[in-house]
């Protein structure tokens, strides 16, 4: 191993979020990185430009396994988990708990060993279907606890609890993180979110698919920002624990949104609406005040701007 200044651990490194943020810690010379991914959801090839690197040691492992390690690691980013509704829930809905509990409590035991820091990426589905707009961190939120995406929220629920009663209990140093609908490059094409599917099936010059009428919100975060937004939070004051919304305040509702890819990529195209999945929250988006005030951090890149660099990554 390549002795840096800095060993992190980051797990979920092959997916969406966890390759841009591991491309990103790689700028920084003094950065080690160990990618833990069992590429369920994610891609090894995600991270192909960077695995030559002698700063990068990728091991292929799923994190729901306890899971020993040699080195001595400084900072932990837990990433892993599939994070797409049809992905996360049906035959997948048990594993997706367990990625979420059992793992959350394997990371967690590294770091108490290693008295290393810990930022789990929890998720503005914690908020449920919200009755409270836009969504504070204080919010309680509204979950199903029975129904089918309960395998998330509740396991990313659980998760925020266990890192709290491990700072708590172990003075585990710990960052709490709800991150919400984030997209760009190397978002995975086939894994059904509004913004994957829209620009794959505009580029197709395939109708767009809107499920129920398109009333529902969401507001969505580039990439970068996010990424940016998790350095920030795994650098903050060790007192600063969160949870910390981490999204972009610029609301659309679904239908909105496929107009504005559709006249961005093919103004010939219609939409087509089809069955609201269940549970699919009526709205969505952040109060990131918090963030703000305690992070110095804000999102920067435009919904335009964003769209375009990641239309042009899935046009090629
Ligand atoms: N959605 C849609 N058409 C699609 C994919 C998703 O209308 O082809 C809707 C979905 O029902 C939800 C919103 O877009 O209301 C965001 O869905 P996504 O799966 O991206 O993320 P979520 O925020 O639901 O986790």
């Amino acid at each position: 191993m390549l002795k840096t200044k800095k060993t992190i651990l980051i797990t979920g490194a092959t997916g969406f979020i966890g390759s841009n943020l591991s491309r990103r810690l790689l700028e920084n010379k003094d950065n080690y990185l160990i990618c833990v991914d069992n590429n369920s959801s994610g891609n090894i090839s995600n991270l192909k430009d960077v695995l030559d690197n002698p700063r990068v040691e990728f091991i292929e492992h799923d994190i729901v396994k306890p899971f020993k390690i040699n080195e001595k690691i400084d900072e932990i980013y837990n990433l892993a988990c599939p994070a797409s509704p049809v992905f996360y829930q049906g035959q997948n809905a048990i594993q997706t708990t367990k990625t979420c509990v059992y793992g959350a409590i394997n990371m967690l035991e590294i770091a108490r060993d290693n008295n290393a820091k810990i930022l789990q990426s929890s998720t503005s589905e914690v908020y449920g279907n919200p009755l409270e707009h836009p969504q504070n961190e204080k919010y309680f939120g509204n979950v199903n606890s029975c129904g089918v995406r309960a395998c998330y929220d509740e396991g990313k629920r659980c998760a925020e609890s266990l890192f709290f009663d491990y700072n708590r209990i172990y003075n585990t140093k710990v960052k709490v993180v709800r991150i919400f609908n984030t997209y760009g490059p190397f978002m995975d094409k086939n894994d059904g979110r509004v913004v994957s599917n829209f620009i794959c099936q505009a580029l197709s010059g395939s109708d767009i698919t809107v499920y129920g009428d398109g009333s529902q919100t969401r507001s969505f975060c580039y990439i970068d920002d996010l990424v940016e937004g998790l350095i920030k939070a795994m650098q903050s004051d060790d007192n600063i624990k969160g949870p910390i919304n981490l999204g972009n305040p610029d609301e659309y509702t679904i239908k909105d949104f496929a107009e504005i890819i559709i006249k961005k990529i093919n103004p010939n195209l219609k939409i087509i609406y089809k069955t609201l999945p269940l549970d699919d929250p009526i709205k969505r988006k952040p109060d990131i005040t918090l963030a703000r005030d305690v992070l110095c951090w804000e999102p920067k890149v435009s919904l335009f701007e964003g769209l375009d660099r990641t239309i042009e990554y899935f046009a090629n």
